[in-house]
């Protein structure tokens, strides 16, 4: 009886600092992220998503472009956009809808100006 208790404390220790261990590293990581997201938020000059949006059905799955950086908040309709070449991150290939609802883009003046439309409140469509 002894001796299964002492296997269960060695056990018991063991798992305690297996999972402390683990613990720790875990957090490290998410210090290390909040930093890095409050810098990203102190840099960002992007305008707050659209409060409103109205896009018709017909066009809510057309594929924009979207600049995947910290600072860019529009959409574009043609992937040579003189705008969307400038982007230093990555781009996304995604729906308008998507590119409204789930990352808050605008119309991009220079390529898709004719969109501007989704974003008045009572368009009719
Ligand atoms: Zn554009």
């Amino acid at each position: 009886m002894y001796k299964l208790l002492k296997v269960t404390a060695i056990i018991g220790l063991a798992t305690f600092f297996s999972c402390q261990k683990a613990t720790t590293e875990s957090e490290a990581t998410l210090t290390q992220e909040q930093t890095t997201a409050s810098a990203d938020t102190a840099q960002a000059q992007r305008r707050p998503a659209p409060t409103f949006h109205k896009i018709p059905t017909d066009m809510a799955k057309n594929r924009v472009y979207i600049c995947d950086d910290d600072v860019s908040d529009t959409f574009h309709q043609k992937n040579d956009c003189q705008l969307l070449l400038q982007c230093k991150a990555s781009f996304r290939n995604l729906t308008l809808l998507r590119a409204v609802e789930n990352y808050g883009r605008y119309n991009c003046e220079t390529c898709s100006k004719e969109l501007a439309f989704v974003f008045i409140e009572g368009n009719v469509n």
